[in-house]
């Protein structure tokens, strides 16, 4: 199924926020939350090609803003080259300014090294990120009941 981004659905430099997901499904089953049970922990992938296209098309066409509706961003080691990708092309494109996210729970070094990627321009106002971050309290963790992360 061809990207809605890349084929002609969205008028371009009309919008000014896009909601991207880069893969659909999550791993986990806590407690609180229907996702993961809903999609039996499974996450289907959509190809990098396909992933990096849309990026750099939100980019050129001015997006202010992208909200990534990831279940968890940093669950998969590609998702620190794709940061790069997106802060590449908001370097050469002016935009997006302000990416959101929810952070995998899991990945404390891997969402380290995705938050510096921005670098200076964090502070420049060209970038900011939004994270969500979950509690490592201990009533949190014990609502999770799935670790198994051997599809990424
Ligand atoms: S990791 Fe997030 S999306 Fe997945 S089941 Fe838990 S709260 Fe829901």
């Amino acid at each position: 199924m061809p990207s809605p981004v890349t084929s002609g659905v969205f008028e371009e430099g009309r919008y000014t926020t896009a909601i991207l997901e880069t893969n659909r499904g999550c791993p986990f089953s806590c407690g609180f939350c229907f996702w993961g049970a809903a999609t039996n922990d499974k996450v289907h992938k959509f190809e990098d090609r396909r992933v990096r296209d849309d990026i750099t098309w939100i980019s050129k066409n001015n997006f202010v803003s992208i909200f990534i509706a990831d279940a968890s961003w940093g669950m998969a080691p590609r998702d620190v080259e794709l940061t790069r990708h997106l802060v590449k092309c908001s370097e050469e494109n002016g935009y997006p300014v302000m990416v959101a996210m929810a952070a995998a729970k899991n990945k404390p070094d891997r969402m380290a090294e995705i938050t510096e990627i921005p670098g200076p321009r964090r502070c420049s106002g060209l970038m900011r990120c939004v994270w969500w971050a979950r509690s490592l309290g201990a009533g949190c963790q014990t609502s999770t009941t799935s670790d198994d992360l051997s599809g990424l």
